[in-house]
């Protein structure tokens, strides 16, 4: 994690503070008021729950000095891409989706995007950074992609994006605005699943849409108000509970998958280890230039389905889970989603443990 990260984390702490009365309470309260007292309309700081309540304005606050932007929160990560896309799909109707990232966006492109008129296109991530990219699109990526783990160049696409009248949306679930930066790298939105590392403690779905342009961030405000796509007060208190301990969680969990990834390697057992952070990663050199941490996902294969599910079973401190990003280590296979990867295929998201027992736990399974 970069200095400047550092920094906005100090001041995320303590956000709160200077706006405190004495006797106040320093830990946001719950607000599930759907009502508010209106004698006017006018100067009301919240007029009714669909258009905005006193807890999400504590964690857009906290999401706001993270991204060093706007940020509009939402109840889980694909409410966020929704609304991205909804509010830029309006008057542009080409779409560019990585053909190997998060597989509900496809779904969503596939199954509804497209039947309202929308010319959806399927680009992997490695090719990306030269595709075609005319006709002003609404471009989408992710990087690393999930669950492959290649990385593309944000800011050489951002370019060329915008050089050919698109956008350039970002989904940033893999890495968290502490460990990268795609709207300082020329993105013009950034979506992410709040549910993953941001929450932290796999109990809650959440989801944020950041952005620096006034109009987008005003259209996705109000496509959340009309969609009624609204977060729940408890689930906004939970995450900013959750977020109070990102930097330290995220700290532990790239240190241990770095050194995760490299006894991987050495493994006899692991085939196709993919980690940014290793040297010889195909994506070493692009992760290094534009990310300050290599992440907490690591891909690996083993011999046959079978393998892999045997090591999962095998493993105490893996959770089988389809989620990563929080306090417990998870693993899957990714294949039994259908995503193309080889049969034994696993991704890793690696925990908070003490790094010792953890790998300790994983190298047994895999020599078991
Ligand atoms: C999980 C995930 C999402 C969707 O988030 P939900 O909160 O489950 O809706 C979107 N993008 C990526 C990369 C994810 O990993």
């Amino acid at each position: 994690m970069d200095a400047q990260g550092k920094e906005r984390f100090a001041k995320l702490l303590h956000h709160r503070a200077g706006a405190l009365e004495k006797g106040a309470p320093v830990a946001p309260p719950i607000v599930s008021a759907t009502t508010y007292h209106l004698p006017e309309v006018e100067g009301a700081s919240h007029v009714y729950g669909r258009m905005s309540m006193p807890t999400w304005d504590a964690v857009e606050a906290q999401l706001g000095i993270l991204e060093d932007a706007p940020c509009v929160a939402f109840p889980s990560g694909m409410a966020a891409i929704s609304a991205a896309l909804f509010a830029t799909l309006t008057d542009r109707k080409k779409l560019i989706i990585p053909a190997d990232g998060y597989y509900v966006t496809r779904v969503l492109s596939a199954e509804f995007l497209a039947a309202y008129g929308v010319e959806v296109i399927e680009v992997p991530t490695a090719g990306i950074e030269v595709a075609d990219v005319s006709g002003g699109a609404v471009v989408f990526i992710e990087t690393p992609s999930n669950p492959g783990l290649d990385c593309c160049d944000i800011s050489l696409i951002a370019q060329r994006v915008r050089t050919a009248g698109g956008l350039l949306i970002v989904d940033n679930t893999t890495m968290t605005p502490l460990l990268q930066r795609p709207l300082d790298l020329g993105a013009d939105m950034v979506v992410a699943a709040d549910t993953k590392a941001p929450g932290g403690h796999s109990d809650i779905l959440f989801g944020h849409v950041a952005t620096r342009d006034v109009d987008l961030a005003a259209r996705v405000r109000n496509w959340r108000k009309l969609s009624g796509a609204t977060p729940g007060a408890f689930e906004a208190w939970l995450l900013h509970r959750g977020i109070e301990t990102l930097e330290v969680r995220l700290e532990r969990m790239c240190a241990s998958a770095q050194i995760i990834a490299e006894r991987l390697a050495d493994h006899p057992t692991v085939q196709n280890l993919r980690y940014p952070g290793l040297p010889g990663d195909p994506s070493h050199a692009i992760a290094k230039r534009q990310m300050a941490g290599f992440g907490f996902l690591i891909g690996f294969e083993l011999a046959s389905a079978e393998q892999a599910e045997a090591f999962l079973s095998a493993c105490p401190y893996i959770t089988q889970t389809t989620s990563f990003g929080g306090t417990h280590s998870a693993g899957e296979r990714r294949a039994r989603w259908g995503d193309p990867v080889a049969p034994g295929f696993i991704r890793l998201s690696v925990g908070v443990e003490p790094v010792e027992p953890l790998w300790a736990a994983i190298k047994a399974a895999l020599d078991g």
